[in-house]
């Protein structure tokens, strides 16, 4: 819990807002936590520094980490991208100094390439600035390398001391690059879940009738395409058109709403019986769509007559009435000789047939 608070704390001590609102503020995030992490550096230098009684050296560090602590005070007050150019000078200032006055040994070379990836994440679409940077970036590390490599350094460290400059320089380097690609990766990771989960939503709503949460029409006919199409489909499936009985007077009797109440609890009731049987959709208006997979007519025709009973049984209650309803149902199996669409009009003839008969009816 302790630990969990600090956390919060210095999250909204680093991500503190930035004085315009159009800026983005992960890197602002970043850069505040990378100067954090060098102040750290100097302040681990600067004590070795004290240790070894190398007080020239600890100048520059001290000197740096003033840099830094200044940097990381006018972030607060800096738009972004200004923070962000004084932090690209501050680095290569430091990198420039620091190999002319102790070498290329060091290693401080490397946070070149801090810079170069945290260029890439900074700007949105600005391809030729990151690649001008980037070979920039190149160009000052060759030229470094072949002017130092060489070249006896102005301080002359042990060998003991570059090594140890250029084991610090190489984890601070992978900290700085940690940092940058686990806050921008996290950004883009959870941008795709987003998008994956918006996709997925839309998919959704265009497969659903939002009244019910049936499939809409459009659904039960790829579904039943996918079944025609399926080479197992040997047995050949079932289908049935089934309409509301007398459903404008529902309307013109107790309102749209209470129509609007009554498909639904059709729906779920047709959604309950199907569960396990098949699918349930609504085909369109007070009309619904029911498939049975791998079933024979007279199956179908049990599993219907239940529905039917359902359906008659159930009670539409409000304060001042209440009220029942009846449903036709037009049953056909799959013809094979003539597809999907010659099985769904006779379907759809039986239904009249069905409503001729005087209603509340299976037609099979
Ligand atoms: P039949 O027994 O012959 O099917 O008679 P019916 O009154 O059910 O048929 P008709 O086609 O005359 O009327 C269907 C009505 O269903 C008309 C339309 O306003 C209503 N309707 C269609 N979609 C909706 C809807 O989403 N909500 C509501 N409340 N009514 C709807
Ligand atoms: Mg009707
Ligand atoms: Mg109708």
């Amino acid at each position: 819990m302790k630990n969990g608070g600090i956390f919060r704390k210095f999250a909204e001590f680093v991500g503190k807002d930035t004085n315009s609102q159009n800026e983005s503020k992960k890197l602002i995030v970043v850069l505040r936590i990378l100067l954090l992490l060098i102040a750290f550096y100097c302040v681990l230098n600067s004590v070795i520094c004290v240790a070894t009684h190398d007080f020239s050296k600890l100048l520059i560090f001290i000197f740096f980490l003033a840099v830094n602590i200044g940097e990381f005070i006018l972030s607060y007050y800096f738009h972004t991208m200004t923070a962000f150019y004084v932090f690209n000078v501050g680095i290569l200032g430091w990198i420039l100094i620091m190999v002319h006055l102790f070498g290329w040994n060091i290693g401080v070379q490397h946070f070149l390439i801090v810079l170069m990836i945290l260029f890439f994440f900074s700007r949105y679409k600005q391809y030729a600035g990151k690649i001008f940077f980037a070979v920039a970036l190149c160009l000052i590390r060759i030229f470094l390398f072949y002017n130092y490599q060489n070249r006896v350094p102005n301080w002359q460290l042990s060998v003991l001391q570059e090594d140890f400059f250029q084991i610090i320089n190489t984890l601070m380097t992978f900290g700085c690059i940690s940092v940058i690609g686990f806050v921008f990766s996290n950004d883009v990771q959870e941008l795709e879940g987003k998008l994956v989960e918006y996709n997925n939503q839309l998919k959704k709503q265009a497969n659903t009738d939002t009244l019910t949460g049936l499939y809409n029409r459009r659904k039960a006919l790829e579904v039943m395409e996918r079944i025609c199409s399926n080479q197992l489909n040997h047995m050949g499936f079932c289908l049935s058109i089934c309409d509301i009985d007398f459903f404008k007077k529902v309307n013109d009797n107790y309102g749209h709403d209470v129509g609007d109440e009554v498909l639904k609890k059709v729906a779920d009731i047709l959604t309950e019986s199907m569960r396990e049987t098949g699918i349930a959709a609504r085909w369109g208006g007070e009309e619904f769509l029911l498939i049975f997979p791998e079933c024979n007519g007279d199956i179908a025709y049990t599993k219907l007559e239940d529905i039917r009973n359902k359906i008659k049984n159930m009670r539409v209650q409000e304060e001042t009435f209440e009220f029942g309803i009846t449903m036709t149902f037009g049953l056909a199996e799959y013809d094979f000789q003539n597809g999907l669409n010659a099985t769904l009009k006779e379907a759809d003839k039986k239904l009249y047939m069905g409503k001729e008969k005087g209603r509340d009816i299976i037609i099979y």
